[in-house]
């Protein structure tokens, strides 16, 4: 297997990676510290030009045979997933197979979009000229993820960037980054020219020396809003995809399948540990079914087995550390002193945090103005469909939000009224496709990802313009 760390080999700093669930060390990884960005450069400016002169059916041969060969091995990917981000097999598996067609999307990319034809004569006193866009590669990108899915995000950044020819700097996250480097490996194995991407597995410190880098022409980051922000204060004059935090809302109304509404949110309220960016964080429910839902969903999250990960009958796996389980516990003790009622959960083991279930939470408290980012869901009865989605707005940044109601008028008018990059109709906030634009609305978001769009981004226009002299 090829590898991926070439350009730190020198370095003899280590980064441990530990399994959230046991403590138990699953790795080692090579600490690239700031000192060593202009080294990472050097390399990187090598995989600029190499990169670029790829022909696109290169590209996305290369991306497609990574693909087929990440298929081939879904079930050490999955494993190495849990590992080290706590995913239960079931979560681990989802992941794989998605970024499996992302980097089948972004072979597909490679050979699609290569520019347009401009109709010149559209314009009048242009008719002499025929011409066209093409899309060029950006030249260095610098992408960095976070821990939460620590493969498909990998891959969303990774493929449009190889598909427009670009050379990539991944700073994968420092607690889970072993999936990005097995990535990596595979697309080196699949033929990718090694310059092309480098990992730099570091923390926050190597990560600011990225990103203030003048030759780096974009900075791809998915990550949270206070890291988000230092991005933006630090990357001078440089493009910028930042994909951030949510607090989805999933408004039922009285007229919905309620069976169905109720398994959807507990799934899209506690999957991944409720890590999750569009997970199901608010819940709206028409008052004249509240009761009714309530029992129903905390019945049902009372049932999830929460614990090992590697276990096909756990539902709920570990946070992925004790300290961000701790932090949970704080949020939701906090919106307990402000008036909350725990309705279930709330009852932590290390990283495991159970899935907790609170109602009468206080507008004003973190839980319901912040991302949580833990198994924790708020229930809150609301009057109709205007309350809901004043409720829905109330954030000041927002990613998904959902809506079950089986009228279309009331679902297509919280569609247009909800400030969101995606409203999910009859199922949860947590729903993504991986070929659809993604992110936010409201404040932070910059760009979109979902892999033509991403692809988009990472290129640039060049135009040829051809005047006919006679
Ligand atoms: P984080 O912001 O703490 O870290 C993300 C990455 O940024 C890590 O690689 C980290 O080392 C790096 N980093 C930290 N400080 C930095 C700095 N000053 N300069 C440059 N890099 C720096 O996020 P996290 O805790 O790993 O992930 C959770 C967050 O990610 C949540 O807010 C979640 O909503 C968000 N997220 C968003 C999406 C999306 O697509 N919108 C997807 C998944 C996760």
């Amino acid at each position: 297997m090829a590898n991926s760390n070439l350009a730190i080999a020198n370095v003899c700093d280590q980064i441990e990676v530990f399994n959230p669930f046991d403590g138990s060390i699953i790795g080692t990884v090579k600490e690239v510290h700031a000192a060593d960005v202009k080294m990472l450069l050097e390399q990187a400016r090598i995989g600029v030009q190499i990169c670029a002169a790829l022909p696109r059916y290169r590209r996305s041969q290369i991306l497609e045979l990574a693909a087929q060969n990440i298929e081939r091995d879904a079930k050490s990917f999955a494993k190495l997933i849990t590992q080290e981000a706590g995913k239960t097999v079931k979560q681990a598996e989802k992941e794989v197979k998605r970024c499996v067609n992302t980097l089948r999307l972004s072979a597909d990319e490679a050979r699609r979009n290569a520019g347009e034809v401009l109709p010149f004569d559209a314009y009048e006193g242009s008719e002499s000229r025929q011409g066209w866009f093409s899309r060029e590669p950006l030249g260095l990108i610098v992408a960095i993820t976070p821990y939460n899915d620590p493969l498909n995000l990998v891959a969303h950044k990774l493929g449009p960037a190889i598909a427009g020819g670009n050379a990539v700097i991944l700073k994968p996250s420092e607690l889970a980054p072993l999936s990005a480097i097995k990535l990596v490996d595979y697309l080196f194995e699949a033929g990718l020219p090694q310059s092309v991407v480098t990992v730099a597995t570091g923390g926050a410190e190597l990560g600011k020396a990225l990103v203030a880098s003048r030759e780096v022409r974009m900075i791809s980051f998915t990550g949270g809003f206070v890291t988000g922000e230092h991005i933006a204060r630090g990357a001078g004059l440089k493009k910028l995809a930042m994909d951030l935090g949510g607090n989805a809302p999933v408004i039922v109304l009285e007229d919905c399948d309620l069976e169905a509404a109720v398994e959807s949110c507990v799934s899209g309220a506690f999957w991944a540990a409720g890590q999750n960016c569009i997970g199901a964080q608010r819940l709206l429910i028409q008052e004249t079914i509240y009761e009714e839902f309530r029992e129903r969903f905390v019945a049902l999250s009372s049932k999830l087995v929460v614990g090992n990960p590697a276990l096909e009958s756990t539902d709920v796996g570990p946070m992925i550390s004790a300290q961000a389980a701790m932090n949970a516990e704080k949020v939701v003790g906090e919106a307990l002193q402000q008036g909350a009622k725990l309705l279930c959960g709330h009852l932590r083991e290390g990283a495991c945090y159970a899935a907790t279930v609170l109602e009468n939470v206080s507008h004003n408290s973190l839980l319901w103005c912040n991302e949580v980012f833990a198994p924790v869901v708020v229930l809150e009865p609301v009057t109709g469909l205007d309350e809901a989605i004043a409720f829905a707005n109330e954030p000041d940044y927002s990613l998904h939000a959902g809506i079950f109601t089986n009228d279309l008028n009331k679902a297509l008018s919280a569609a247009r009224r909800i400030e969101a990059g995606g409203i999910m109709i009859n199922d949860s906030s947590d729903y993504r496709f991986d070929a659809m634009p993604f992110g936010g609305f409201k404040y932070g978001s910059l760009g979109r990802e979902g892999v033509r769009f991403a692809y988009e981004d990472m290129t640039q226009p060049k135009v040829i313009c051809i005047n006919k002299l006679n």
